[in-house]
């Protein structure tokens, strides 16, 4: 005799995923129970079976049946629903209905809840099946179709286990708590107590009014209807009470992971609509392209193999010589009293050793890979499947996975060959944060825009991002490198968003706004060359900021008045030893002749806090960027900074040359420096000596200027260092970025207190990111700034800025924007102050006869 059986059926037309492939690891991992998952091609949901409703979500986004067998069934529409609350969802059941299979349950509109969801994929739990064996019909492999009625999955009577037993003796004891949960006690965290009570082998009811549920139903916690901020009273018995209520109570009462600040690490971002995320504008723009998450540069290797037997031997011998290397490591570690090290190299072992990865590159053999792709594309979806559940922990072990996956790759890459970046030109591209080389190797990619869960916009990817133009938000939090994939996403840098999935209507709206902006830039470029002049006749240069002679080339190709900074510690970076004497000036000598006797301000080298050398090895300090930094370094290291000056005063013409010096405290500083110059000078029997400069980037330098003002032939003002050190707002730390603002009234009345203290001794100029700042340029200009070095991709916009400002006018807001709160308050005062400029034009240019 068969044994009795119930067969469920698929809730709607879909695609078969496999529990363990939905991004959730409540569904993933099997907490709430045995089932299967469709993602739904239509937009009604059915009961897989008959059955009487035992339980609707507040949020109508899970209903379950009980069978008459005693069996529940839920289904779950969509991951992370619960914070729709409804929107978009319409039930058609209640509880206690009854209904028979194919019935419908609710209907949904996929497109509002793909929207607000994370993904539509819709789980078919058993959450209470005891004495019932789950049997996924073999016919099903994942990503396979089924239409609505189409058997999905098997249960069978099992044979009777014991069950685990409960101590539910002893007096219960209670706690009192309120819910912190913002989707109040969805299935989640329903399946998370029960599992609380089953580990500690208790019964645990939660009891709320007048209504009560034992823990073992999720049905009943679920009918509970507990929303964010219900009081509820927890109940355990059983030996383990005591530490099962603290469990729970953590439990109910941390926010759940997306409610945490990890996900907006600043607090003033831009306020974001539906669907979209936001960011700080690091490089302004507009874009629209596929997102792809940039991954570091792996080994290249054949994408087609020699043969299965061949490639599989490959890969085995590979593996085996990456254990191995592992097992030593380890031991290393183990013997040098590393734990935490012996830890992570244990756990990369594991991983190598993993069956399942293993039999995910062969099947990769199988279809005709090499050893080094089947290794590469296993590992991608691993990553992948890892990343989409959204779990910290989960995602945090991405990195050891990507780890292995290189390693395993390098053994297999040809020897000759370089590492390959795996990205489409025009994308989109979502990092955690770059250095400035991969930002370097990204751009040779032409990508459409960036966007990183960390940095700030005075970083020094965001000073390359906005070199080479390319659109950026910086500071967007975890979550953005959790964006589904999409591929026409929309990257608005201006006002600080990043949409992925845009409605045709605005796909055309940004579409139409970029073909607007490209024939602006190419006004703006046209006119580049020519200088700009202020609407009440004031000349303001516009120079560049670069790392290197080839930069320059570029920034007088967009019409740069002169080179403003010229920061040389890029041609230090990424290199195992200093570059010698000879090496230098020729860099310098290529980028004075790249302006064609045009000015060119040349830093001297720039190190410490954000910006390391390896082989300066400076020591740890608690500090650094309070510490030996900048021309501080010259006691530290003079043959270092000697051997830059000499380089530079070979370049010729020294005329043109101008040497300017960093974290600069005071005039003592640069008259030592001077005195340096001058005795190099003597030795290479010089006459000529090219003009020297501070920077003001400590709050003293600023309000000093007078002193150093007469010590200088020029001044320039780094607001980025300025803002770091007068608002003690660290410019790397992207919890402050959108905080660390240059129009902050403090920091404007250091940058008025420069330009007057320098007023009839020397020009002052802007070399910080505010001179590129479409806003703060103007501030600039009206508090009376000569000179605005930007990156050079902003000359021809910042020029076309200058030529609209009336520097005068706004010269007379300035009083009232110094008496300002803080920087929000003088952004809205001047934005007030634009529109109301604007209006005037218009009504002028309406008034003049045609
Ligand atoms: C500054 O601090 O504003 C500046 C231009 O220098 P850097 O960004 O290189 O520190
Ligand atoms: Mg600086």
């Amino acid at each position: 005799m068969s044994s009795p059986s119930l067969m469920l059926k698929a809730p709607f037309d879909g695609i078969v995923v496999l529990l363990a492939d939905v991004p959730d690891p409540a569904f993933a991992e099997g907490i709430l129970g045995e089932g299967i998952a469709l993602d739904p091609l239509g937009d009604t949901l059915h009961a897989p079976c008959d059955g009487e409703v035992v339980q609707c979500a507040r949020a109508k986004h899970a209903v379950t049946l009980r069978t008459d067998m005693g069996i529940e069934v839920l289904l779950h529409l969509g991951l992370d629903t619960v914070n729709l609350d409804g929107q978009g969802i319409e039930l058609l059941v209640e509880v206690g209905s009854r209904v028979e299979s194919g019935a419908p349950l609710c209907r949904f509109d996929a497109d509002r809840l793909a929207r607000g969801a994370t993904a539509l994929i819709t789980p078919l739990i058993v959450t209470d099946g005891a004495g019932w064996q789950v049997r996924p019909l073999t016919a099903l492999a994942s990503g396979s179709r089924v239409r609505c009625g189409e058997p999905l999955l098997r249960l069978e009577a099992a044979e009777a286990a014991p069950s685990a037993t409960t101590d539910a003796t002893g007096s219960a004891q209670e706690r009192a708590l309120t819910l912190a949960l913002g989707g109040g006690l969805h299935a989640r965290p329903a399946a998370r107590l029960r599992a609380i009570a089953q580990r500690h082998e208790v019964t645990l009811t939660v009891v709320a009014e007048e209504n009560e549920a034992d823990s073992a139903s999720l049905s009943a916690l679920m009918n509970l209807g507990l929303a964010h901020g219900s009081s509820l009273t927890l109940m355990a018995r059983g030996a383990h009470a005591e530490l099962a209520l603290d469990e729970a109570e953590a439990l109910l009462t941390t926010p759940e992971a997306e409610e945490h600040g990890q996900e907006a690490p600043s607090e003033s971002l831009p306020t974001a609509g539906e669907g979209q995320l936001p960011g700080l504008v690091a490089s302004p723009g507009l874009a629209l392209g596929p997102l792809v998450p940039y991954r570091a540069a792996l080994p290249e290797v054949p994408v087609d193999g020699e043969g299965d037997a061949v490639e599989r031997l490959r890969l085995r011998q590979a593996l085996v010589r990456v254990g191995e290397s592992l097992q030593a490591s380890m031991h290393r570690a183990e013997r040098d009293g590393q734990a935490a090290e012996a830890e992570i190299f244990a756990a990369h072992q594991a991983w190598l050793e993993d069956p399942d990865l293993q039999a995910a590159a062969g099947v990769r053999l199988a279809a005709g890979r090499s050893a080094g792709h089947a290794w590469r594309e296993a590992l991608d979806a691993e990553a992948d499947r890892l990343l989409a559940t959204g779990n910290a922990l989960l995602m945090g072990r991405v990195a050891d996975l990507r780890d292995l996956q290189c390693r395993v790759m390098a053994e297999l890459a040809d020897p000759q060959g370089k590492p390959g970046l795996d990205l489409p030109a025009g994308a989109i591209v979502i990092a955690e944060d770059l250095t400035p080389s991969e930002l370097v190797t990204i751009a040779s990619r032409q990508p459409a825009g960036l966007c990183l869960a960390a940095g700030g916009t005075t970083s020094h990817v965001a000073i390359l991002a906005r070199a080479r133009g390319i659109p950026c938000l910086v500071a967007m939090g975890e979550r953005v490198l959790r964006m589904a994939s999409s591929d026409r996403a929309v990257l608005d840098a201006e006002q600080g968003l990043l949409e992925p999935t845009p409605d045709a209507e605005r796909l055309a709206a940004v579409e139409a706004n970029i073909r607007d902006n490209a024939r602006r830039a190419a006004e703006e470029r046209e006119a580049a060359q020519a200088p700009a002049t202020t609407v009440d006749g004031r000349d303001v240069e516009v120079g560049a900021n670069v790392g290197s002679a080839a930069e320059a080339r570029l920034a007088a190709e967009q019409g740069a008045d002169g080179i403003g900074l010229m920061r040389s510690e890029f041609l230090f970076l990424e290199r195992r030893s200093a570059p010698d004497e000879e090496d230098q000036r020729c860099e310098y000598q290529a980028a004075v002749e790249a302006l064609g006797g045009k000015p060119v301000i040349i830093r001297t080298l720039d190190i410490g806090a954000d910006k390391q050398l390896p082989y300066l090895m400076l020591p740890q300090v608690p500090n650094p960027a309070l510490g030996v930094r900048g021309v501080r370094l010259w006691q530290r290291h003079p043959d270092l900074l000697d051997s830059q000056l000499r380089a530079l005063l070979r370049v010729e013409p020294l005329e043109t040359l101008r040497i300017m010096v960093p974290m600069v405290s005071d005039a003592s500083e640069l008259h030592w420096v001077r005195g340096r110059m001058q005795s190099l000078a003597k030795e290479q029997g010089l006459t000529i000596l090219p003009r020297l400069g501070a920077m003001i980037e400590v709050p003293s330098a600023a309000l000093c200027a007078a002193s150093l003002a007469e010590e200088a032939d020029f001044l320039s003002i780094g607001t980025n260092d300025l803002t770091q050190y007068v608002l003690a707002m660290d410019r790397e730390d992207p919890h402050l970025a959108a905080r660390a603002d240059v129009l902050h009234p403090g920091v404007l009345h250091l940058i008025q207190a420069t330009v007057t203290g320098a007023a009839g001794k020397c020009p002052v100029g802007v070399c910080g990111a505010a001179a590129g700042d479409p806003l703060a340029a103007l501030v600039l200009v009206a508090l009376g700034v000569d000179e605005l070095s930007v990156e050079p991709a902003r000359i021809p916009a910042i020029k076309a800025a200058i030529r609209r400002l009336d520097a005068r006018t706004l010269a007379d807001e300035l009083p009232a924007l110094l008496r300002l709160a803080d920087a929000m308050a003088v952004r809205e005062h001047l934005a007030a102050w634009q529109q109301a400029s604007q209006d005037t034009t218009t009504t002028n240019l309406e008034r003049m006869p045609s």
